[in-house]
């Protein structure tokens, strides 16, 4: 990785003297009570809010994991609201080198919006994003309403990871985030971005 390469993108990567410190923003996005705001409280703090309202604004948390003994930190926005209103701004994409898209395996009609929120995302990306198609709530395996290999079908047609989360028992919620970070660092050591 060479300091020319780091310039590129202002947003996603800050460096220090020996420009070893990385930093990228990542969104999430899918429609209103997919559980976002649970996946990133589950990954950032741990915790779970059953009746979690919506705030309107943006809200970001920053997190680290390390990767080639390397500091890595992401910094994880969250629409806190926006998207009830589809009124998700340019500003919260901008510098955007990651994403997570996000349904609800028990609510087919936030399946059916995924292409619209991919879409969303390709309007407002300047470079490539990283990006993780997640089917949330996989603890309400008695209502599925989204079976995997749709979701795994439509993750290969548009070229996404993909994996099935809860944010209520944490399965895969970490895993979700740090393969989405993983492929960052490693798009930026390809220097597609
Ligand atoms: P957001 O609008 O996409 O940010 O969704 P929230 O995180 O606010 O969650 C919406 C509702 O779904 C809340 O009542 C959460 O408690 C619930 N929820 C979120 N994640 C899960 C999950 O993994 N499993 C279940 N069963 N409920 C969840
Ligand atoms: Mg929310």
């Amino acid at each position: 990785i060479n300091r020319e390469k780091t310039k590129v993108t202002e947003f996603s990567i800050m460096e220090d003297e020996e420009g070893e410190e990385y930093l990228f923003k990542v969104v999430i996005i899918g429609d209103s009570a997919v559980g976002k705001s649970n996946l990133l409280s589950r990954y950032a703090r741990n915790e779970f809010n059953i009746n979690s309202k919506a705030t309107i604004g943006v809200e970001f948390q920053t997190q680290s994991m390390e990767i080639d003994g390397k500091e890595v930190k992401a910094q994880i926005w969250d629409t806190a609201g926006q998207e009830r209103f589809r009124a998700v701004t340019s500003a919260y994409y901008r510098g955007a080198v990651g994403a997570l898209v996000v349904y609800d395996i028990s609510r087919r009609s936030t399946f059916d919006s995924v292409a619209r929120w991919l879409d969303e995302l390709k309007t407002h990306s300047e470079t490539t994003v990283a990006r993780m198609l997640v089917g949330n709530k996989s603890d309400l395996e008695n209502i599925r309403d989204v079976s995997v290999e749709e979701g795994k079908s439509l993750a290969e047609a548009e070229g996404l990871f993909f994996i099935e989360t809860s944010a209520l028992d944490s399965t895969n919620v970490k895993k979700a985030f740090e393969i989405v970070i993983r492929e960052i660092y490693n798009n930026i050591s390809r220097k597609v971005l």
